[in-house]
């Protein structure tokens, strides 16, 4: 089996998880960016090597080595089961590392097992630390209710923007949308369809803006888009997408699909700006924007850079 063969081979290539796949024989014949990691060892020092070589030294929780003895992967060659285990393996450094193993069998189209795979993943406490962080991180800066960041996020977002401008010159633009008569799809729909509409709209607003974009939730029914490196035509660009794109979002109801539609105000960062004078100026904006109608963008006046 050769590592031509494989399917999607640049995704497991580049995946988290080491991946490894073996032969009948047990001889490494596939070795990904995740297993270089974890292990220390390069694809080019274990490929065509046979796992039993003791390469990794795989050893279970009691130090028992299982390389030459009750070697899972050897296991699954025999009889085709998927397993999954906690064990130790040994890093090119010389320390042991825990890891999580999953061995699955490959199969001929005959399905004759032909070779196994195994994924690993790195279970050392200070990845659960790390990740629990991250985790907590994640939590601190994100909207419970529609997983986009929180109002927290956007202003650490912002504060950064408004440094960038500060010292490079680095031109930024907030939007800023409320939806329209949201407190009317509460009143008629209730709260829980309520708050579908308001995932719905944060969605859509998180797919129509840049990757480089940062979107939160400000308020209620408020979200506020950060969008550095834009220009002042742009902004009106991509605010004019997010309006189209959420007036043409629907949230199915038992009864038909629901409709809503946002109003914007748009400014961009002026020197001299601090968060509060960028919000005023765009939260003005908005206002206008509800005033003539609603469903309407109100881009500052590039006259008043
Ligand atoms: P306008 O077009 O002028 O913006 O009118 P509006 O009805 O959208 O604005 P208003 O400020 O009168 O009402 C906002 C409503 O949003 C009232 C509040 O109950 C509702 N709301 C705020 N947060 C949530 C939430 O998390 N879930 C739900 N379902 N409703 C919320
Ligand atoms: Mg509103
Ligand atoms: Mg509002």
């Amino acid at each position: 089996m050769s590592t031509e063969q494989l399917p999607y081979q640049t995704i497991l290539d580049n995946l988290y998880d080491g991946v490894y796949v073996v032969d009948g024989q047990r001889r490494i014949t596939y070795w990904n960016n995740g297993a270089e990691r974890i292990t220390g060892y390069a694809r080019w020092e274990v490929e065509g090597r046979c796992c039993a070589d003791n390469l990794l030294n795989h050893t279970d929780t009691e130090g028992n080595v299982l390389c030459q003895t009750a070697c899972p992967v050897t296991a699954t060659l025999g009889d085709g089961e998927h397993r999954q285990g906690e064990v130790f393996l040994r890093h090119k450094e010389g320390h042991r590392v825990p890891i999580v193993v999953r061995v699955a069998p490959i199969t001929d189209a005959g399905g004759a097992i032909i070779g196994a795979v195994e994924v690993f993943s790195d279970n050392s406490a200070s990845v659960a630390r790390a990740k629990r962080l991250a985790e907590l991180e994640a939590d601190a800066l994100s909207c419970p209710l529609t997983k986009i960041g929180n109002r927290r996020f956007i202003d650490m977002c912002l504060q950064a923007r408004l440094q960038e401008y500060e010292r490079y010159n680095w031109p930024c633009g907030v939007i800023m949308a409320d939806i329209d008569h949201f407190k009317a799809v509460n009143d008629t729909y209730g709260h829980p369809t309520g708050d579908a509409v308001l995932c719905m709209v944060a969605k859509t607003l998180q797919n129509s803006v840049r990757s480089c974009d940062n979107i939160g939730r400000w308020g209620g029914e408020e979200f506020l888009i950060v969008l550095p490196n834009i220009q002042h035509e742009t902004l009106m660009v991509v605010a004019e997408r997010c309006l189209r794109l959420v007036r043409e979002s629907r949230l199915p109801l038992e009864h038909g699909n629901l409709g809503v539609t946002i109003s914007m105000g748009c400014a961009c960062i002026h020197k001299g700006d601090t968060l509060n004078t960028l919000l005023a100026r765009a939260d003005s904006l908005l206002y206008i924007s509800k005033e003539n109608g609603r469903n309407r963008i109100t881009l500052e006046d590039k006259n008043s850079f």
